[in-house]
């Protein structure tokens, strides 16, 4: 059983909606279908590395051996954006990027 399909160069696709795609453009990773828009402050921060980050909170949420599918989404910190893993079941809430 794969759990992870893909990987690199795949399309990234949008973890708050699941239906659009992640594009990145002058420092700014946003979404093709919703709202979901990150500014990108340091240059680091960029898709693949994302899309590392995505896959570590989902990695270290299935250790907990929680089997529901967390939830992404942005909160407004101090004026940045920021994503985040939330789920109730297990009570996971960290900061992705
Ligand atoms: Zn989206
Ligand atoms: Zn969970």
């Amino acid at each position: 059983m794969t759990l992870c399909q893909g990987a690199e160069n795949a399309k990234l696709w949008c973890p708050v909606c699941k239906q659009g795609e992640l594009r990145e453009t002058h420092n700014l990773i946003h979404c093709t279908l919703c709202k979901m828009r990150l500014d990108l402050e340091e240059d680091k921060v960029n898709l693949d590395f994302l899309r590392e980050r995505l896959a570590n909170v989902h990695m270290e949420h299935l250790d907990r051996g929680c089997t529901l599918s967390p939830k992404f989404c942005l909160h407004d910190m101090f004026g940045l954006n920021a994503l985040y893993i939330r789920c109730d079941e297990c009570s996971t809430f960290e900061v992705v990027v």
